[in-house]
């Protein structure tokens, strides 16, 4: 393509400080092959030796710090196989303590009360004093003062290079070898234009200071460039596929508002729409009337009334003469959405029916001729719809109830159940941040329902440790002597987990001693379906009181009576669950409260979750602290399929540049959808590249 393309492109092992046996490790460890891949195979932080600190400066919420003295004390503390070394570090302002737990009788040894030592760590508070755990710490001559001063960059390295010398400081070396030859042959993957308008740096700089900063600031401005370019491309891509789908997918029009809607709208709805309501039912009718296939996100907090929005969606297509599939993550969610809705339509001549696991085979073949006959009009079940050899008459509108990890594969094997695509809404109540919606869902247009049907109360949340226990079951009979029922949840993450199930049994038969005026039941996983099903329905109509179960119960389950929902081992769940869980109750006009209760003990990440859920009830608030803590591949489930491969911008803190980054790919494409205006040829030929290296990546959703 170009002369820089042959250098770039060089295999590893040429390059001076390489050889074949590194190569071969660089290679299986990292996938760098040629001078291109460790171009950008970048730091992943940086540590900032460009001062030093006076001991008395120290203060904990530093990050890591260099320090400069002389080692005036060393102690080996504690009982065997759990000593530690604390020496004392001493300059001019004061002291400070140093902390080994291994390699406790090298270090002691090698500690010299005569040398001057540079201390590199983080500083923390451990009984009132400061200390630095696991510093590193170099004798301070002239010439290691010089070596280290500056930006250092932090490279990844695995045991296996660290054993052939290429810890992060040996790939640093190859990187002052390699960057000075390689920038000149580095092309620019963004246009002019638009690098002055964002006032970026070039790529040559980018590169340079990302590997090499001068100081602060350039590193920041490096930064900034390679993950605007990387963002960037990641929408524009997006917004490619969506505009390119938007013209090849004819979607139905359904441009009639008829009979069963505004019957349903004007006798059986039991109370009047939320504004917000009403406005997501007005979006989704207008998507259906475009002549576009409609690919919707619903996102509702739990209790919201999404249920409802989807019923009426349902009847506007019924109205044009097409059929609906409704689909819920489970089987218990899905009866219980059969039963709401049969309860909403009444005597509305609607033809609903119910597939699940425990269909008998004869009603199941009746319910499937009836399907492909027309005359079924809304069909609910699982997942189990997408697979089957479910064939339906005219499918117009497939709802999807909590499953945002819907993807495009299963979307497209939906399409193929019906002559054109059909319409599609997908439901959650665990809000999407939004810069992950904007990233994950780019080809999905999103609607919020805002707002919870009046007179509800939020729920009241506590946390409680687990000493406490009579307190809280104390607190819990006096709410069901009002009338109220309760949850007492247990973790059984993983259904196999022996001990889990252990501690629910017992905590089931605890709570029937506690309880001896009121009505018990437990439910998880191993529990046959039908059986479950019955408890279900036991609990739904208040003869039983208090429902044990595991998590089985998160999402969607709706029994307003229960006013009560006790968590135990609450560390042990993530944030959004939680929240879930909490969402079975605050679904009445009464005080609803939801009880945390743990160990004495937390873990950092455990404490802010459970301090997170005590503080607030928005559900973005919550999915944004949620991002921070566990990364966005574990909650899109994408991370295991490697699409979404970011090198150096992280969607949950760079919100801002994602932001940017969508709105300035929505003006290109808007201006010039084909990208043949002279000013956009370098985003043209760097798509085309990625499309070829990578293939379909942008398919994410
Ligand atoms: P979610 O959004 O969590 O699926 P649901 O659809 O289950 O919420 O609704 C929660 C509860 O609120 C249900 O009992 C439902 O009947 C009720 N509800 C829905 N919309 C309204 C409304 N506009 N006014 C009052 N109650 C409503
Ligand atoms: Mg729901």
């Amino acid at each position: 393509m170009n002369a820089g393309t042959s250098f770039l492109e060089t295999p590893i092992e040429y390059l001076k400080g390489v050889g074949p046996q590194r190569a071969e490790a660089l290679k299986k460890e990292l996938s760098i092959n040629t001078f291109s891949d460790l171009l950008h195979f970048y730091p992943f932080r940086y540590v900032d030796r460009t001062r030093f600190y006076k001991i008395k400066e120290v203060k904990e919420e530093m990050p890591y710090i260099q320090l400069c003295g002389k080692i005036t004390r060393t102690e080996i503390l504690g009982e065997k196989r759990r000593q530690r070394l604390v020496a004392e570090l001493t300059d001019d302002t004061g002291t400070i303590e140093l902390v080994w737990f291994q390699g406790i009788k090298w270090i002691n040894k090698t500690l010299s009360p005569v040398t001057d030592y540079i201390v590199f760590g983080k500083p923390a508070i451990f009984n009132g004093k400061y200390n630095i755990s696991h510093p590193s710490i170099e004798a301070g001559t002239e010439e290691n003062k010089e070596l280290l001063k500056g930006l250092q960059p932090v490279y990844s390295a695995t045991e296996l290079l660290k054993l052939k010398g290429l810890d992060s400081s040996g790939i640093l070396r190859l990187q002052r070898t390699l960057v000075p030859q390689a920038l000149k042959h580095l092309d620019e993957t963004l246009p002019a234009w638009l690098i002055e308008k964002l006032h970026l740096l070039p790529r040559r700089e980018a590169i340079r200071h990302i590997h090499l900063p001068a100081n602060n600031e350039m590193l920041m401005q490096a930064q900034r460039r390679l993950k605007f370019e990387e963002l960037f491309y990641l929408q524009i891509n997006l917004l490619r596929h969506k505009v390119l789908r938007e013209q090849a997918v004819k979607g139905y029009i359904f441009p009639r508002v008829g009979d069963h809607f505004n019957e349903f709208y004007n006798n059986n709805l039991p109370f009047p729409l939320t504004t917000a309501q009403k406005r997501v039912v007005k979006e989704i009718h207008r998507d259906m009337g475009t002549g576009k296939q409609m690919n919707r996100l619903l996102q509702g907090d739990v209790g919201s009334g999404k249920t409802l929005v989807a019923l009426l969606s349902m009847l506007l297509a019924i109205d044009n003469g097409y059929q609906c599939c409704l689909m819920a993550p489970t089987e218990i969610l899905a009866m219980q959405h059969y039963a709401t809705l049969k309860e909403f339509l009444g005597n509305l001549s609607v033809e609903v029916d119910i597939i699940t696991g425990s269909t008998k085979k004869s009603g199941r073949k009746k319910i499937l001729e009836k399907l492909g006959a027309g005359v079924l009009q809304i069909i609910i079940g699982t997942h189990a719809l997408v697979e089957d050899a479910v064939k339906f008459n005219k499918l117009g509108l497939v709802v999807i109830d909590e499953q945002h990890r819907f993807g495009v594969e299963q979307r497209a094997r939906l399409w193929q159940k019906s002559e054109a695509v059909p319409h599609v809404l997908i439901m959650t109540a665990t809000p999407i941040p939004r810069t992950l919606a904007m990233t994950f869902y780019g080809d999905l247009n999103v609607s919020v329902i805002d707002e919870m049907p009046p007179g509800r109360k939020p729920v009241k949340t506590v946390h409680r440790y687990d000493n406490r226990r009579s307190e809280v079951y104390a607190f819990i009979r006096k709410e069901l002597q009002q009338g109220r029922q309760a949850y007492i949840i247990y973790p059984l993450i993983d259904e196999s987990e022996k001990n889990d199930l252990e501690n629910l049994v017992n905590g089931y038969e605890e709570v029937c001693k506690a309880f001896p005026m009121h009505r018990t039941a437990m439910i998880h996983g191993k529990i046959k379906l039908a059986e479950r099903e019955k408890i279900m329905q036991l609990f739904a109509k208040n003869e039983i009181h208090i429902l044990v179960a595991t998590t089985i119960i998160e999402v969607g389950v709706n029994v307003p009576n229960a006013g009560v929902i006790l968590i135990e081992s609450a560390q042990r769940f993530g944030l959004s669950q939680l929240h879930q869980l909490r969402g079975r109750v605050g679904r009445s006009a009464y005080q609803s409260y939801c009880i945390l209760m743990t160990p004495f003990k937390l873990g950092a990440d455990a404490r802010t979750r459970i301090d997170t859920i005590v503080r607030t009830g928005d559900g973005f608030e919550i999915s944004e602290q949620d991002l921070r803590l566990r990364g966005p591949g574990d909650i899109t489930g994408t991370q295991q399929s490697g699409i979404l491969d970011l090198k150096i911008s992280d969607i949950a803190r760079d919100g801002v540049l994602v932001s940017q980054a969508r709105i300035i790919a929505g003006e290109i494409l808007n201006e010039d959808p084909g990208l043949t205006m002279d000013k956009n040829k370098i985003i043209a030929q760097q798509l085309f590249r990625m499309d070829r290296e990578k293939g379909n990546w942008s398919r994410i959703s």
